[in-house]
């Protein structure tokens, strides 16, 4: 089969040719309908060989959704042909966290050998993708596999940051959104479908800031040196109850501290490497400051029933797998308009 793997450190994404996985005792092979392509695939592309943990060759895709192909000895309750987006941080399924569905805090699974696909595990971007287990699998029903598959992580990490601090999203209250890739702009739609709060869109280019606006964003803010003034402003100087950084870049981190309110919340979702300072005297009295990962098994389901209502839609640039080179390209050089998707 085709896959799209990680094989040389600093060589960059390639399309080789493999044999398709098997699945094992429990697991379940499905046939990829769509893998999304996510700026921490270049995060882990972009390490040095000493800190690079992920395996060789790597798989990449830790969006994936596809169609039931082949079962493993055992496994029940799953139908050949039936479609699923995967849940992808995968935890060892026992845990307190796990049994809350919070696999993506499982203490566990990295101890275990347990890696989500593509950050690990053999990922979906190929033709067959091995599921570990069905309560990874999430129904897609009529949803179209394409638009869909980066609700998996474009969706559900801005969800679960957002669902945490849902209770500061009130009427006349601010939510800053910076970086409006494709975390952002789902992110900025998630906020305007579960409350009525006010979204400032933060970002370095004016296409983004653009797309910003055409998901729901109430004003756009250009990310430079008047960026924390100019929110000041639009916020009667009180500053943002909660700011949402998916760059997490030192820039975005400081400007995230610039406009955070008291008693406010910042979410660094993004891996750019950005540290905040916290404590008396340094933030804002009872700011406090986050940094969340990817989100639970019941927060997806939720993600993908906004979907469903219309509330949530994914700007999609869609690739063949031959051409997922260049979709890498045009994502590391930010030119992809929301997100990339490749359909094998
Ligand atoms: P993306 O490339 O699609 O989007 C990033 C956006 O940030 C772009 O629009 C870019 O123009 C903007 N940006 C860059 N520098 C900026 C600056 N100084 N000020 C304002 N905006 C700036 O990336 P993505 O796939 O949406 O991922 C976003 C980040 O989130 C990445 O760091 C990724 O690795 C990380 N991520 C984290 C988690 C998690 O669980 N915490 C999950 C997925 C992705
Ligand atoms: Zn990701």
């Amino acid at each position: 089969m085709k896959a799209v793997q990680y094989r040389k450190i600093g060589a960059g994404p390639e399309v080789v040719e493999i044999d398709a996985p098997e699945p094992g005792p429990g697991q379940i092979r499905l046939r990829v309908t769509a893998a999304g392509l996510c700026h921490s695939d270049w995060f882990l592309m972009d390490l040095p060989e000493e800190q690079y943990t992920y395996g060789l060759p790597l798989t990449l895709g830790h969006e994936g959704a596809g169609v039931v192909d082949k079962l493993g000895a055992g496994v029940e309750g799953v139908a050949l042909g039936e479609a699923y987006a995967i849940y992808g941080p995968w935890g060892c399924g026992q845990c307190h966290a796990c049994s809350e569905g919070r696999e993506n805090y499982c203490p566990y699974a990295a101890d275990l050998g347990i890696a989500p696909p593509g950050l690990g595990a053999p990922g979906a971007m190929a033709e067959y993708v091995v599921v570990d287990d069905r309560r990874h699998l999430v129904p897609l029903g009529d949803l179209d596999p394409v638009e869909t598959v980066s609700l998996t992580d474009a969706g559900l990490t801005p969800y679960h940051a957002i669902k945490a601090v849902e209770h500061k999203l009130y009427p006349g209250s601010t939510a800053v959104v910076i970086g409006v890739g494709g975390l952002g702009h789902v992110g900025i739609q998630i906020i305007r479908a579960i409350s009525a709060a006010k979204v400032i869109a933060v970002d370095v280019s004016e296409e983004k800031l653009a797309l910003a606006s055409e998901v729901g964003a109430h004003h756009t803010v250009v990310s430079d040196a008047g960026a924390a003034d100019r929110i000041r402003e639009l916020t009667d100087v009180l500053g943002a109850q909660t700011v949402f950084d998916f760059a997490g870049v030192q820039p975005t981190v400081d400007l995230s501290k610039a406009v955070v309110a008291v008693d406010g919340f910042v979410h660094i979702v993004g891996i750019g490497g950005g540290v905040m300072s916290a404590g008396f005297f340094q933030t804002p009295m009872g700011a406090a400051v986050r940094a969340p990962y990817w989100g639970s098994r019941s927060e997806l389901r939720e993600v993908l029933d906004l979907a469903r209502v219309g509330a949530v839609s994914v700007h999609v640039e869609r690739y063949g797998i031959d051409d997922a080179v260049e979709a890498y390209d045009r994502l590391h050089h930010g030119d992809v308009r929301g997100r990339a998707v490749v359909v094998p």
